[in-house]
């Protein structure tokens, strides 16, 4: 699904070039669901960015889902992206004068859905998180807890074969997170491969795969052992 070799990233202002990633080697299978984790300014945003076709990158190679990414368009990406990729990301928040439907909406809209599958699916997205009956809410009326799962929702009308999830537990209580994990695992043996980024040890553990980032660099804690034990 997602094959990332030698990725590099380079910030460049006036003064200062930040290395964000230096040297990333990924391979995702198609149906994983894998956490990742490293230090605050490791590289785990750019990298996430950069795996939804929000970023270019600097070197390496990257080809998501068959597709080599370096040769496409910005408008290619843009339509790989849409395709393919959901997003639950802080920075994707919702719209504050949209409800809760037509938030769901614009992903599908800017696919050029009909308007009756949009309909069929948002409903049944709201209706996967709980949300069913709080469709004509506006973000403004509905807990944190509630937003971010409409957030999901939103991710979810769409089908991804791909979601990216960047602390998607973030900003709730452990019940609620547990609920939210629970819905990532459905949509994951559904078939969609699932990349999180998290701070919670407790959540990376119950994903399949464990990637830690460190100096914009990936090792997988799955497949060393003796990583595994130190982090423990
Ligand atoms: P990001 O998507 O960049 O992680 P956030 O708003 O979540 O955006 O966080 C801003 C910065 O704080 C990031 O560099 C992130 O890695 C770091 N950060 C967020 N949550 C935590 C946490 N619980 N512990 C340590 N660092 C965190
Ligand atoms: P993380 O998500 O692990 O906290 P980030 O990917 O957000 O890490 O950041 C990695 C490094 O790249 C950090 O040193 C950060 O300051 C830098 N960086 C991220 N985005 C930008 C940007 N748009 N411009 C310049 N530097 C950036």
């Amino acid at each position: 699904m997602l094959d990332m070799r030698q990725v590099t990233k380079v910030y460049r202002t006036e003064l200062v070039e930040t290395h964000a990633l230096r040297s990333l080697d990924l391979h995702v299978k198609e149906g994983e669901f894998v956490a990742v984790t490293g230090p605050s300014g490791s590289g785990k945003t750019t990298f996430l960015n950069i795996a939804g076709l929000l970023e270019t990158f600097t070197g390496g190679e990257f080809t998501l889902d068959g597709e080599n990414v370096k040769g496409l368009s910005d408008n290619q990406r843009s339509k790989l992206r849409n395709q393919k990729i959901g997003f639950i990301f802080q920075s994707f928040n919702l719209i504050p004068d949209l409800n809760l439907f037509d938030n769901c909406d614009v992903p599908l809209r800017y696919r050029g859905m009909p308007a009756n599958e949009r309909k069929l699916r948002i409903e049944d997205a709201l209706g996967m998180v709980g949300l069913g009956s709080r469709m004509k809410h506006f973000p403004a009326e509905l807990s944190g807890g509630q937003q971010q799962r409409a957030a999901i929702a939103r991710a979810l009308a769409g089908s991804p074969r791909l979601l990216l999830a960047d602390e998607p537990t973030g900003n709730l209580d452990s019940q609620m997170a547990r609920s939210v994990l629970e819905l990532l695992e459905d949509i994951n043996s559904q078939g969609a491969t699932i990349i999180m980024v998290t701070h919670d040890p407790e959540l990376a553990a119950r994903a399949q795969r464990n990637v830690h980032i460190v100096d914009g660099m990936a090792t997988d804690l799955s497949v060393e052992p003796s990583l595994s034990r130190i982090r423990e």
